[in-house]
């Protein structure tokens, strides 16, 4: 379903329309459509990582994991979808209870919009989408309007495959977002903190529930004991994939003193060994060249010193991947999103140092620590403000999708995945109560009326359930 001229208020109107019958489906019959769907997906992956590489100029390398990363995370969900939504029976608190028979069943919000950035287009759109299909609920995704194709292509599948009208695209600008945010019943977001704070209000006003996943300004910390050939690579690879413009992109690396200089030489060596394209491609927007060539300009303006890197092809969008030394948290490579493949290495004198400086940000987002003592390096990592920290890695946590990927601080709020917690979002509790015997009108010892026997007799009764001793008993 793809609306040729765009009314979203009809449009959503319309996926509300078709949302009972898919609810009502069952999760079993909900997993038959998705795991064709994943079939289908699978069929057609060469044409859609083509149309992904191509418009965000990504290496194709890159646009075959961003393909393959939420199919797999689609068949984990089908495959775990029934025992995340099972209904269940809470035990009675107390004896009183005992009379009733209590369900508790996971219904869907009805209408979940998904939207989404330019970096990762078709990754973000399918995996936040899936788990609110299996859910129940009808979803519309909103792309970046300067990476709509793979997304429309991969949402194309669900009508070709005959599946019902609950999965559509909307393939327009911010426009459709604001609108988007007016008629949906939940918000699922990826995006700036900017926009994301907008939202957040209006979904406050709304009182509508939202998740979350804005920017970051990840820290890495080469600790002295570190393997400094494997932090280097490790390193270059979690600031420089997808061209630096991932959330959980490395932006500043705080290196201790005693190693510092054989870090940089090590990292500076790695990336000089990069190539243009097939290790790492343009950046996806004009906008995004700008902002990161500024930030570049400025730092070295204000005296940091380039070791690897620092030119620019604007017609092509392309920053050289750069290693940036003698650089100082005023610097905005230092201290704002850049979004590009900037690497800041900065000299620490003690860990203790290197912790307040990776936690002087207003996101929270991903960090990561290089030691070869595991279990400092776990440690360190409890002292660090972020959702995720990954020892001797980079974005590996985001790969791991049973565990939730939580922004904390600027960098979001309602997170992503996380096994359960990943589909439940997109449902309501709802509690069911019924007798497990009938009881008559009259024996109900709550209901009118009020007489003063009854009164006793209940306080009483309530008065035995909460004592813990016979002196309370009253
Ligand atoms: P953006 O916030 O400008 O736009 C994101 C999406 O929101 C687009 O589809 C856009 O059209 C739409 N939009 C814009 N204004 C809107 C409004 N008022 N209401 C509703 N929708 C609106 O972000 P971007 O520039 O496309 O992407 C880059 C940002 O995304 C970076 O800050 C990056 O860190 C963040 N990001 C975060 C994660 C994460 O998981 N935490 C992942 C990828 C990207």
């Amino acid at each position: 379903m793809t609306p040729d001229t765009l009314d979203v208020p009809k449009h959503v109107a319309e996926l509300r329309a078709a949302q009972p019958d898919w609810e009502a489906l069952g999760v079993r019959g909900r997993v038959r459509w998705v795991r064709r769907y994943a079939d289908w997906l699978l069929d057609n992956a060469d044409r859609i990582t083509e149309i992904l590489a191509s418009e965000g100029g990504k290496p194709l390398v890159e646009a075959k994991i961003e393909f393959a990363v939420p199919v797999d995370i689609i068949k984990y969900y089908a495959r775990n979808a029934e025992k995340y939504l099972r209904p269940n029976h809470p035990a009675p608190p107390n004896l009183l209870n005992r009379a009733k028979r209590v369900t508790v069943t996971h219904r869907p919000y009805p209408v979940v919009a998904v939207i989404t950035p330019w970096n990762f287009p078709l990754g973000l759109s399918l995996m936040d989408s899936i788990p609110a299909l299996l859910a129940g609920a009808a979803v519309v995704v909103k792309p970046a309007p300067a990476t709509p194709g793979a997304v429309r292509a991969a949402v194309e599948g669900w009508a070709e495959i005959g599946a019902p009208p609950v999965f559509s695209v909307i393939a327009e600008g911010d426009d459709a977002g604001r609108a988007l945010v007016e008629e949906a019943d939940y918000i699922q977001f990826t995006g700036s903190t900017e926009v994301g704070r907008k939202i957040a209000q209006r979904c406050g006003e709304r009182l509508i529930p939202y998740g979350l996943e804005l920017g970051g300004k990840d820290p890495a910390i080469v600790l002295a004991d570190a393997d400094l050939d494997h932090a280097a690579r490790g390193i270059a690879w979690g600031a420089l994939a997808n061209a630096g413009q991932m959330c959980t992109s490395v932006e500043r690396v705080y290196v201790l003193d005693t190693v510092h200089d054989e870090f940089l030489a090590k990292l500076t060596a790695h990336v000089r060994g990069l190539r243009r394209d097939s290790d790492v491609g343009p950046l996806v927007t004009e906008d995004q060249f700008a902002l990161v060539s500024g930030q570049l300009d400025d730092a070295r303006a204000a005296g940091a010193r380039v070791m690897v890197g620092g030119g620019t092809d604007p017609e092509r969008r392309w920053i050289e991947p750069t290693v940036l030394a003698e650089v100082d948290s005023t610097m905005a490579c230092v201290c704002a999103e850049t979004f590009g493949p900037l690497i800041p290495v900065i000299r620490v004198s003690s860990e203790d140092e290197a912790v307040a400086a990776a936690n002087a940000t207003d996101y929270g987002l991903s960090a990561s620590i290089w030691t070869s003592d595991r279990r400092h390096g776990a440690h360190l990592a409890a002292r660090l403000e972020a959702g995720a920290v990954n020892i001797n890695d980079a974005h590996a946590n985001i790969f791991y999708f049973t565990a939730p990927m939580d922004g904390w601080k600027n960098s979001g709020m309602g997170g992503r995945l996380g096994g359960a917690a990943g589909i439940l979002k997109y449902t309501r509790p709802q509690t069911v109560t019924k007798p497990r015997v009938s009881v008559s009108y009259q024996r109900h010892l709550l209901w009118y009326p009020y007489t003063r026997k009854r009164t006793e007799l209940v306080g009483r009764l309530l008065r035995a359930l909460a004592a813990t001793g016979r002196r309370r008993l009253g």
